[in-house]
This record gives structure tokens, sequence and C-alpha cells, in this order.
């Protein structure tokens, strides 16, 4: 390793010296520019600050015309400067007006000037200006003046950061950092989110760039970089980490990254230039990531996500940095963005402070989507590159309901969406004041209305919403955010809970629906072509009993004394339905025998979801006390067409004839069984379905808490015997061909009906 370099060492000392005197932002910047002059022997050094119109503006110069200072300026993309910030990286011209991007200003005189060294300023991978020197005689910049060059653009780029230099620029513009910014995302969870960005894993800002012993440096960071590689091999000899899938790739990735001797000698490289250790990392992590992130190879892009996690690992160790941003002083409106994160994480934060949650990655389907969707948080997806872009404490407005973020908004986006979330408010309020109303129609018949649910976090919103019940509780959800499969206790425990919580309030416990897109990662089936047909649900617990009598213990544990209320996922056959009441027969025979009490009552119920039952429904209702419709699954099976995928879920309705007609079948069979039937899918939880449903036949349903006040709001109007007198002649008629949605959105208008 080459010793110790003098000249850009002294630079530094200077320049930290210049940056702790108490200077004007402009005068500092003349000086840092004069100093960088002399010191690298160039007769020339100049400042360019990215705006927010994305225009590079010379902000200081010392050798160029003064007057050019705050005028001249160059288009991202245009000239030499422009073209290092477009890129990210550096220029090194012996005779820079023979590029081919050269571009003469003739304000600055620097056409005397031939060779020409440029470098980017980088925060976190962005570029915020571009730092250039000069000299009239032709000569090549050494690699270890391009090092330097670039070293000292992150003291500018510290000072950017800061917004000192908002200070010094022209009334009307604004800094690239400060720009307001709309992402389009994909819309993961409806609801308006306004409030301020907690990065969930925030930048370690490194105070202590210059460093006073190069060689102690290089012993700290070899001794970090000890750590995480032992943590890395750590991780990765543990046994949770299976022997394949993605976990295991990605620690590979890391640990390739952790040995790789090019990473090791840029940073010690920037250590011999004068910065401490943990500036050197993040010196080169964001070289690298300015770098690769111009890159479009999705793989490439995912790689370097891992090394800049890795890197911030690396400095983690560094600077001891372990702990959130916000441990004191969370903002009261936080919106935590990640890169991607896990559900426990999330249950992590002050659920009082949380207004919504922006992920760069993840999916609809994802753990953390299912739990904040449990907890009512707005979240936006697939917002790409937005944890580079955003600062802690960056306003923000998350729009769920149309996928967008808005990052540091303008003053009138900020004014129009503070309305929109005011009359939400308004109209919630409205909803919490139907809570103790009866939920009777105006013909007078009770409708019972449940809520879905599947986490504790749930639970309060069951007094909250005034619903009768649990008519769905999915406890899969338990599973899902699991990292191992939890224990016959945890179960009992938990099912212990839920029922405490509810408070006297009946409990509909669905046992494990898991498969097709909802995934245990501790429990990986083998691939299969059609995951939605495929073993899941019912299907695998009845090949996998182990598993289903450890559920129904501990539901059975859990209910001692009480009254316990089970149902069934995805039944196709009746005789499945035996099957496991033959298993629940064993489990109760087994707690008598060792003396545990036993529920008080037991409910056993089936879901129907898939078509076939539609031909059984009168041995199914002899079979079970209840049936419940899970028209989510019912309503994609029939119409042949993914329920997670938006090109086809949207193209059959719903309240469609064939729908309508096979829900109406259903609640005629239930009346003809004296069987209770319930629908717990998502259209219950939408005013004009529920009024559909209740036309057809159906007193029960079961939807998400905050649809309880809109659909209670619509049944208070309703004349059931009315509606279904005109309903049942439509769907009786074969010969009209006015869609049913058409009849009920009129029926709704002539009777005054909110949906
Ligand atoms: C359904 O399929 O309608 C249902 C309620 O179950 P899930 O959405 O959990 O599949
Ligand atoms: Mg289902």
């Amino acid at each position: 390793m080459r010793d110790l370099s003098a000249g850009p060492r002294v630079l530094l000392k200077r320049l930290r010296e210049l940056m702790a005197e108490p200077l004007e932002p402009q005068e500092r910047l003349d000086r840092i520019v004069r100093q960088i002059a002399s010191n690298m022997v160039a007769e020339v050094c100049s400042v360019y600050v990215l705006r927010s119109d994305g225009v590079l503006e010379l902000y200081a110069t010392e050798g160029l015309n003064k007057e050019a200072v705050h005028t001249s300026q160059l288009k991202m993309g245009q000239g030499l400067v422009g073209t290092i910030a477009a890129s990210a990286q550096p220029l090194n011209l012996s005779d820079a007006q023979a590029h081919p991007a050269f571009r003469y200003l003739p304000e600055t005189g620097e056409e005397i000037y031939h060779s020409f060294l440029g470098v980017p300023i980088l925060r976190a991978g962005r570029t915020l200006g571009v730092l250039v020197v000069q000299n009239k005689a032709s000569r090549n910049y050494r690699e270890d003046e391009v090092e330097a060059l670039e070293t000292t653009a992150m003291v500018i780029a510290e000072m950017i950061a800061t917004g000192e230099l908002k200070k010094i620029t022209r009334p009307g513009l604004e800094l690239d950092l400060t720009r307001a910014i709309t992402i389009d995302a994909d819309a993961y969870n409806e609801g308006i989110g306004l409030g301020h960005v907690v990065l969930h894993e925030p930048r370690i800002v490194v105070t202590n760039l210059l460093n006073e012993d190069a060689e102690k440096e290089v012993t700290r960071l070899a001794e970090a970089l000890g750590s995480l590689r032992i943590s890395i091999d750590d991780m990765l000899s543990r046994r949770e980490v299976s022997q394949e899938g993605e976990h295991r790739e990605v620690l590979e990735t890391y640990r390739m990254f952790a040995y790789d001797q090019g990473w090791v000698r840029r940073m010690e490289e920037a250590i011999h230039n004068g910065l401490t250790a943990e500036a050197a990392v993040e010196k080169v992590q964001s070289d690298t990531k300015a770098r690769m992130m111009r890159l479009t190879d999705p793989y490439l892009r995912e790689r370097m996500h891992d090394f800049d996690d890795l890197a911030n690992r690396l400095l983690r160790q560094l600077t001891g940095f372990s702990g959130r941003a916000f441990d004191e002083g969370f903002p009261t409106d936080a919106i935590i963005l990640a890169r991607a994160m896990g559900a426990a994480e999330l249950l992590d934060y002050p659920r009082a402070s949380l207004r919504g949650l922006v992920l760069e990655d993840g999916a609809v389907t994802s753990h953390v989507v299912i739990v904040a969707r449990a907890m009512g948080i707005p979240v936006v997806g697939q917002a790409a590159g937005v944890v580079a872009l955003a600062e802690n404490g960056d306003a923000i407005i998350i729009d769920g309901d149309d996928g967008q973020l808005h990052l540091r908004p303008v003053l009138d986006l900020q004014k129009a969406y503070e309305e929109k979330v005011r009359l939400r408010a308004r109209r919630q309020e409205q909803f919490k004041a139907l809570r103790d109303v009866e939920p009777l129609t105006k013909d007078g018949k009770r409708i019972s209305l449940q809520m879905n649910a599947g986490l504790l976090v749930d639970l309060p919103q069951l007094a909250e919403s005034g619903a009768d019940g649990i008519g769905l509780f999915r406890t899969e959800l338990q599973f899902m955010i699991a990292s191992t499969m939890p224990k016959l206790e945890e179960q009992e425990s938990f099912y212990r809970n839920v029922i405490k919580q509810a408070a006297g309030r009946p409990v509909t416990f669905r046992t494990l629906d898991i498969g097709g897109d909802k995934v245990v990662s501790y429990f990986r089936a083998q691939e299969e072509e059609n995951p939605a047909l495929g073993w899941r649900a019912i299907r695998l617990s009845l090949d996998r009993p182990g598993l289903l009598r450890t559920q129904l213990r501990a539901l059975l544990r859990a209910s001692a004394g009480a009254e316990l209320k089970m149902m069934l996922p995805m039944v196709t056959e009746v005789s499945e339905i035996h099957a496991v009441r033959e298993l629940l027969q064993k489990e109760v025979q087994h707690l008598s025998k060792f003396g545990h009490s036993l529920p008080r009552k037991l409910q056993f119920g089936a879901m129907l979801e898939v078509p076939a039952l539609m031909w059984q429904l009168d041995e199914l209702m002899a079979e079970v006390d209840f049936v419940s419709v899970g028209s989510n699954d019912l309503f994609q099976f029939t119409m042949a067409a993914d329920r997670g995928n938006a090109r086809v879920s949207d193209r059959f309705d719903n309240l469609g004839k064939p729908f309508l007609r096979i829900l109406r079948d259903i609640a005629r069979a239930g009346e003809r069984n004296k069987t209770v039937v319930t629908l717990c899918g998502e259209m219950a939880g939408k005013p004009l379905s529920a009024m559909a449903l209740l036309g057809v036949g159906f007193r029960s349903v079961s939807m998400s808490p905050t649809s309880i006040g809109p659909v209670k709001a619509m049944l208070l109007g309703l004349d059931i015997d009315q509606l279904s007198a005109e309903l049942n002649a439509a769907l009786d008629d074969i010969r009209s061909s006015e869609p049913i949605r058409a009849l009920l959105v009129r029926f709704a208008e002539a009777n005054n009906i909110p949906v």
C-alpha cells in the first residue's frame, strides 16, 4: 500500500478547519475552492450544485470569472459537468475541448484551460453536484488526485445535505435535495397518509469524516470487516437457513462481497487519502451505488441492494450505531419507508403514531402488508428508489387508493390532501355514531354484522366497530408472520388471548388455510403449476394430520368452558368434513382422558368456496352447524379468474346474474335446512353488494371492521322485501339484458339508500 499522500491530507485538514469556522455559506464555499485549487496546484476549482429543475448552477469558483457565479448553468447531461452529473462518474481529460460533450460557456472564460478533472458530489448514491479542477497546461491527473478530489467532494456533499447552501440559493429556486417528487407505485392498502418520513433503516450519518491517523483507521476497518465476516458465516451456519432458497442465496452474496478484495482496497485507499474508516466505507458505498443505480439489469440492481445492506452493516459496526434514528421524538405522524420489512418489525412501531407504510419492494401478499392491512394503515409498494431519495423527517403523502406517493409535496397538493383526509374523518365520525344502533332493516329484519380478523391488533376494532362478533378469524396469519412453526402452547395462548379480548362476542376460528397465495416460509411445499388449485387449506391439513390435530387441540384447550366455533376452509367434498370430525373426536377423547375441561359447546362449520359444493348443499348442511361463503375464492373458481390478477379479477361482475343466482341458491338451501349461512368475502363489506346479498336472502355477513359502519348505514334504510321482489324478478327474467348492478344502483337511489 502506498504511503500516506501528504497533499490530500493537508487539504482535508484545512477543509476541516474551514468547516468549523463561523463563516457565511458563500464565504465558506469560496474559501474551500481556493484551498482545493492551491493544494492541487490547479488554476481553477469550481463547484456546481444540482437544482430541483435539473440544472447545474455554478456556486463558487476560483479561477473562472466571478460574475459567472450563480449565473452560469448547464442542464443534466449537458457539457462536461452535466455528463459527470448524469453518469455519476469522474472525467479526467488532458484536452477538455476535444471531448465531444465539451460546451463553451463564454461568461466563464474557461477556453484557455486544457486539462480538466471533474468528480460527482455524491451522497447515498445521489448526485448533488459536480466539483471541477482545471489547468492551462495539458496534463493527466493522477489516480490519487482523482481520489483526493472525490474525498473533498464528500465535504461539499455534507454542506449541501445540511441545508447550508439554501441560504445562497436564489429566491424561487430549490436545490435538488429538497425537490418535490411524485412516485407512481402500487396501491397495497387503501387510505391516505399524511406525515413525515421515518426510514426503517435510518441512513447512518457519518459526521467524523477526516482521520488523524491513517494506520489506526486501517486497523479499525480490518477489525470491523473481521466481525462482519464472522457474523455472516454465523448466519450461514445457523439451522434456520434452509439449504436452498432465497435467504441463503442472499447471504452467500453478502459473503462474496465481504471478502471482495477490490472493495477492501478501495476503502483502504480512501483512508490513506485522509478519511476515517466510516467515511471511507461511505465514500466507496456511494460511488458504487451511484454507478450501479444506472444499471437496468434487475439481477444486478438486486445485487446493489445486497451490497448496500452489507456496507450499512459495516457502517453500523464502525459507528456503533444500532438503534432507530427516532429513539426520542418519534414523529406522531410517521410514514415508514423501507426497502422490505418483516411483519414483526412493523408491530414494533408505536401503533398510534403510524400513518402509512411505503415499500420499495414487497407484494400485496407479503406478510408485512397483511399486518399493515390488519392495522388499517395505508400502504404503497413497488415505490422504486424512494429510500435513497428521502431523508428522515421529510414531509410525505401516500395515497393508498391511487398508489401514489408525494415526497416533499408542494403546498397546494398538501392542502388538497388535507381536505380529503378531513372529509374521510368526518364520514368515519358519522359511522361511529351508528356503533350502538341495532342493525335492523327498515322492514324490521335483524342482520348479523360481524368482522374479519386474524391478528391480535385487530381485536380492539371489535368493540370500536360495534360488530356482533368475529365471523372469520384467519388463523394462518399467526403462522405466516412467525419465523418457525408456532408450537401447541403458542397457538393455545394466542387463541386464549383472542377469546379473552373478544370479551364474550363469538369468534369463528377458521382452521389453517395455508398454500396457494398464503405462503409459510418454513413450510415449503413443492412448486405447483396452479397453487390456487393445489395442495392447500383442508387438503394439506388432512395430509398432515399432526399439524391439524395440534391446532384442534389448541382450539379446544383455549375454549375450555366456553363455546368453540370453528370452520374448515376450501371444503370440496362432504367426506372431508367427516375426516376432520374424526380427528376432532380423537382430540376430545384425549383431552378428557387427561382431565382437561372441554368447551361447553361446539359449533362446527364449513366454508363454501369450491363450486363442487353447490351440488352437495343438502348433504353439506346436514353435516354442519353453519356454512360461511368465501366469496373471494368462490368467485375466482366460478369464473375461472385469478383473484390476484387484476387483468382478469375485475373482468367479471360479482353482481352479475351467474354469481347472484349461485348465492341465492345457497341462501335458499340454508333456509330449507335451517342452517345459518354467512358470507365473509370482500363483497360483504361493500354497501352495494351487501345490499344485493340481503336481497338474495343472506341475514349474516362478515367484513373488515371499517366496513361495518357503511354497511349498517345502508341496511338501516333498506326494505328487504321490496328489494327481494325486484331482484328476484330480474334474476328470473331470462330475456332482460339490463345488468343487475344497474338495477341495484337504481334501487338504492330511488330509496335514498347510501351505498
Ligand atoms: C374467501 O375466500 O372469500 C375468504 C374469505 O377467504 P380468504 O380470503 O382468506 O381466502
Ligand atoms: Mg378463501
